[in-house]
């Protein structure tokens, strides 16, 4: 269903609460007018009748003082044609010797009549035959508290008639002018306030994937657009983050491929240049799936990143024995260290527990041990140490240790080695993807600088850090700490 416009819905709302409010206005004055008009009449006629009722008052029975004719003629004034007045006896007849002024004698009604013989005074709207109504005052004329004669008198309603028209047509030619105005005027309200909008939206239909560094205007202003503006802004830059990231990510990985890749099809093409023994072709093909595990792992690693990223890393939680997991890993280690002439030790080691995934967490342990063996020249040694510890230090990572806030007990794993350790420079780096701080020996040694930035992804999926500390030609120290199970 296509739906109206912002602002032709702003307007219509305007213009109808407006008109609404005319409407109810105008109603009311009109209202107002007619009960003011209405009483004025009657007034004037109560006026003029009692004048003359009190000027007839003292004398004989049916006579009229005279110039009262004149006094009346006075009273309705001007337009006196639309008005009139008789006497009539007190049985409500015609009499010829009282004075009348006014076209069409006029008949008195029943009801009137009988009101006056009780010495009561009526008012009545009778139709005249002419355009307008007549206003007509039945008064009766006392005098010892008996009635004398009954005096009527009249007028046409045409002013009161005319005064409503003119009302009227001011109202119907005034309201619908006053609607069309504001209507106009609030169509183009809306239109300026919504221009931003317009604005804001022709700016984002602009940005695509390929410049998202672009940002919306008017985002300084405080008011709701500029929120607007902001937080849409906000969104860009989330978002153009998130782009870079991914960008960098596939360039990173294409490049960390391309390198084994190279030296599997060097391999491939040298041993299919002439035909070789088989020994030769085992020992190609035993480096080539070296060579192969080493990509596969590289994509595990990669994979697992991304979907960390992602939000979408699901671990399992069960319980796992920590000093069982250490003792497999350091077992692990030191068949890799004998090579190296380093010695893998475990100095403490608690019977802990917590709830994890056993696999992943071998895996960050298996990181950390590894990089020591591999950063530590012959002679040196790697210690494991595993024991409780309250509190957590704050911040993965480098630099100094902060005030720990006190938690509940948490698992320790402290890795130290005797190696070459880490310039203090290249610190806040090492857990970032693809770092390494001297590429050309990671090279050698086949390492994409994936280990740490996994082992921080696995232990803050269980809640855990992991923190840094190294003087470089001493050794460097890497713990481990992680929520105990309940
Ligand atoms: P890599 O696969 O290169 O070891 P990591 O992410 O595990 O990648 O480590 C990143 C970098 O941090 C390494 O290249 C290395 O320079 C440095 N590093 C990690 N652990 C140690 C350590 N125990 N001693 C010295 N340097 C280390």
């Amino acid at each position: 269903m296509k739906r109206l416009s912002i602002r032709a819905r702003l307007t219509l709302w305007y213009t109808g609460i407006l008109a609404a409010t005319l409407i109810l206005l105008g109603g009311a004055s009109y209202g107002l007018l007619m009960r003011g008009l209405w009483q004025d009449a009657d007034a004037t006629l109560e006026g003029i009748a009692k004048s003359v009722a009190q000027a007839a008052s003292g004398r004989p029975a049916g006579l009229i003082p005279p110039g009262m004719d004149e006094l009346l003629r006075r009273f309705f004034g001007p337009s006196f044609a639309d008005r009139f007045y008789q006497f009539l006896d007190p049985r409500g007849q015609l009499d010829p010797r009282l004075p009348r002024f006014g076209e069409e004698p006029l008949h008195i009604s029943p009801n009137a009549l009988k009101n006056a013989a009780e010495g009561y005074a009526t008012f009545e709207t009778v139709s005249s035959g002419g355009r307008f109504p007549v206003r007509v005052l039945t008064f009766p004329v006392m005098q010892d508290g008996q009635i004398v004669n009954v005096l009527q008198v009249g007028m046409s309603l045409e002013g009161l008639y005319m005064a409503r028209q003119h009302f009227l047509w001011t109202l119907a030619a005034l309201v619908p002018l006053a609607v069309v105005l504001a209507g106009g005027g609030g169509w183009l309200l809306a239109r300026r306030a919504l221009r931003p909008v317009d604005q804001i939206t022709r700016t984002a239909r602009r940005i695509g994937a390929e410049d998202l560094a672009r940002r919306l205007e008017g985002a300084e202003v405080d008011d709701e657009l500029g929120r607007l503006a902001r937080t849409l802004n906000e969104m860009l830059a989330r978002l153009e983050a998130a782009f870079a990231q991914v960008r960098r990510f596939s360039a990173d990985a294409s490049h960390e491929l391309k390198t084994p890749l190279t030296v599997l099809k060097g391999e491939i093409e040298v041993a299919l240049r002439s035909p070789r023994d088989t020994g030769e072709y085992q020992r190609v093909l035993g480096s080539v799936l070296e060579e192969v595990e080493s990509m596969a792992r590289l994509v595990e690693d990669l994979l697992l990143l991304s979907r960390a990223e992602a939000g979408a890393l699901r671990f399992e939680s069960t319980p796992v024995e920590l000093d069982r997991l250490v003792e497999d890993v350091a077992k692990e280690g030191e068949i890799l260290a004998r090579e190296q002439q380093v010695r893998v030790t475990i100095q403490t080691l608690e019977p802990l527990i917590v709830h994890g995934d056993g696999p992943r967490l071998k895996q960050l342990l298996r990181n950390l041990v590894d990089n020591g063996v591999k950063y530590t020249p012959p002679g040196g040694q790697v210690t494991l140490a595993l024991h409780t510890a309250t509190g957590f230090s704050a911040g993965a990572g480098s630099g100094p240790r902060h005030g720990s806030t006190a938690t509940p007990q948490h698992a320790v794993i402290a890795v130290r080695d005797t190696g070459i350790g880490i310039p203090p420079e290249a610190l806040p780096r090492i857990f970032d993807r693809f770092y390494r701080v001297d590429p050309s020996r990671s090279r050698e040694s086949r390492s994409a600088g994936l280990g740490l930035c996994i082992a921080k992804t696995i232990a803050e999926a269980h809640g855990g850090r992991i923190l840094v500390q190294s003087t470089p030609g001493a050794g460097s120290a890497f713990t481990l700490s992680l929520p105990l199970s309940a």
